[in-house]
């Protein structure tokens, strides 16, 4: 065989009988692509100012919170929360924007992808995960979003229980399954959560912007896929997308 890696879960590589389709869905309009250029050039030119204004607030809280006392203290944490959430959402937008461009297609290992981040979140695996064809990066940033929801809407005090499986479909695609234990998703909002900005009322006032699952769906989508949530039977989420299978 031959072929580049491109990074550690994706490869370039063909097999015999098998070779990289030239064409994909999903193909991004001119009129999208320059709506994704103003929000990308948006978000990146809010990083300025807004880097300088967090340094500006490191700087007053340096020179005068022993002064000032837990008033000062308080409105200072409300401040750098703030702007916490605005740094956030303008790396989301970015994330938003990128998710339009165009793909890099190799073979994708979902079992590297995955194995990255049992370490970071304590993921398990149900059995084997099979290659996709797929743009690795872009598919590694839907995986990591959801592991990391599932983590962020487990009850406060509990194990996150996740666990991530695959399988190949009749159609020539592979689904994906990341099911957690958390607080679930009411009912009503199964479809909403993947709009754009759309956060459930159960959340708890966990922090977010409600931009990640509206990235996920536009990467899927790229990629010619569906994705969506269902119930997690005994409690929890379990969410789904669909990737070609390689
Ligand atoms: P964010 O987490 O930043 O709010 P997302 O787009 O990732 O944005 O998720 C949208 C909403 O969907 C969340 O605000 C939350 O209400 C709900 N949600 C997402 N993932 C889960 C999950 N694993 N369990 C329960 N609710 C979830």
């Amino acid at each position: 065989m031959t072929g580049t890696e491109a990074g550690s879960a994706g490869r370039t590589m063909e097999q015999p009988g098998k070779t990289l389709p030239r064409e994909w869905p999903g193909t991004v309009s001119e009129r999208e692509a320059e709506l994704q250029a103003v929000i990308a050039m948006a978000s990146h030119d809010l990083r300025s100012p807004l880097t300088s204004v967090i340094a500006r607030v490191d700087l007053l809280r340096a020179d005068y919170s022993t002064t000032l006392g837990e008033e000062f203290e308080r409105e200072i944490a409300a401040i750098e929360r703030g702007l916490h959430r605005m740094t956030r959402m303008t790396q989301e937008l970015l994330d938003f924007a990128t998710a339009g461009h165009t793909l890099d297609m190799t073979v994708v290992s979902l079992r590297s992808l995955a194995d990255d981040m049992i370490a970071d979140h304590g993921v398990d695996i149900d059995g084997a995960l099979p290659d996709v064809l797929g743009d690795a990066g872009l598919l590694r940033h839907v995986l990591d979003n959801l592991i990391g929801n599932a983590v962020k809407y487990t009850p406060a005090g509990r194990t996150p229980r996740i666990t991530v499986s695959a399988r190949a479909q009749d159609d020539g695609t592979v689904r994906v399954e990341v099911a957690d234990r958390g607080i679930g998703i009411p009912a009503g909002d199964q479809n909403r959560v993947f709009d754009l900005f759309h956060r459930c009322a159960n959340g708890d006032g966990r922090p977010g912007t409600g931009l990640g699952l509206a990235i996920c769906k536009r990467i899927i989508e790229r990629h010619g896929g569906h994705i969506g949530v269902d119930e997690n039977p005994g409690g929890g989420s379990r969410f789904w997308f669909t990737v070609p299978a390689w």
